[in-house]
């Protein structure tokens, strides 16, 4: 997406040869518009796939799936980190590895927002290794649902995860795919499908 790869160029600072910060649009203030965007060409991508429900994880996923959700006409679940909601055991808990905090977490939804009939679009900020994506897919295979794919802002393509995911029979759909952030770089994969 034209307009994202403009915004990680202005704007975005490579913090590692693996780490790209982009808090002055997605992840601390948001871009609005560019959100706006973003959740649109999700939307645009997985039209007709019968979604019931967006699935992202607090708190970045939040905005770029809320514009889906909004274009698409359906709910935005978004997975809670709070370690308080494990006392509650009407839950789907599965354990997530987070890239940039180096911790695992349990992340949560409760069994009253996901049912065996729902289709669900799974949608986050970044994809690295993976590991948030496979939390929401274990989600929702144990409430019985099914997932129609994955829609990502930035994907960094020298990491595992798109790889991976791919490889399992998982569509996913990344608006902006990172070749390389080597040298405080940053270069974009000419070819979007991987
Ligand atoms: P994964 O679970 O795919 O290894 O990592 C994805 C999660 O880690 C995303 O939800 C995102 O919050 C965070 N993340 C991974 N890499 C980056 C990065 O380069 N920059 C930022 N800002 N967040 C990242």
């Amino acid at each position: 997406m034209k307009e994202l790869k403009e915004k990680i160029i202005n704007e975005g600072s490579v913090l590692s040869d693996t780490v790209l910060k982009v808090d002055s649009f997605l992840n601390h203030q948001l871009d609005p518009e560019l959100m706006k965007l973003a959740g649109e060409e999700i939307a645009a991508r997985f039209k007709d796939t019968g979604i019931t429900k967006i699935l992202t994880i607090e708190s970045s996923g939040i905005a770029p799936a809320f514009m889906a959700g909004l274009t698409l006409g359906v709910p935005v679940i978004f997975a809670r980190k709070r370690k308080s909601l494990t006392l509650n055991n009407h839950l789907y808990v599965a354990e997530v590895t987070s890239f940039t905090k180096k911790e695992t977490n349990e992340i949560c939804v409760s069994k009253d927002f996901i049912h065996a009939d729902d289709k669900l679009l799974v949608i986050d900020d970044f994809l690295a290794n993976g590991q948030a994506v496979l939390g929401l897919m274990d989600i929702i295979d144990q409430a019985g649902a099914s997932s129609v794919g994955v829609g990502i802002v930035i994907e960094k393509g020298f990491q595992d995860g798109g790889r991976m995911l791919r490889e399992k029979g998982i569509r996913v759909e990344s608006l902006a795919i990172l070749k390389s952030l080597e040298n405080g770089t940053v270069s974009f994969l000419e070819e979007e499908l991987v």
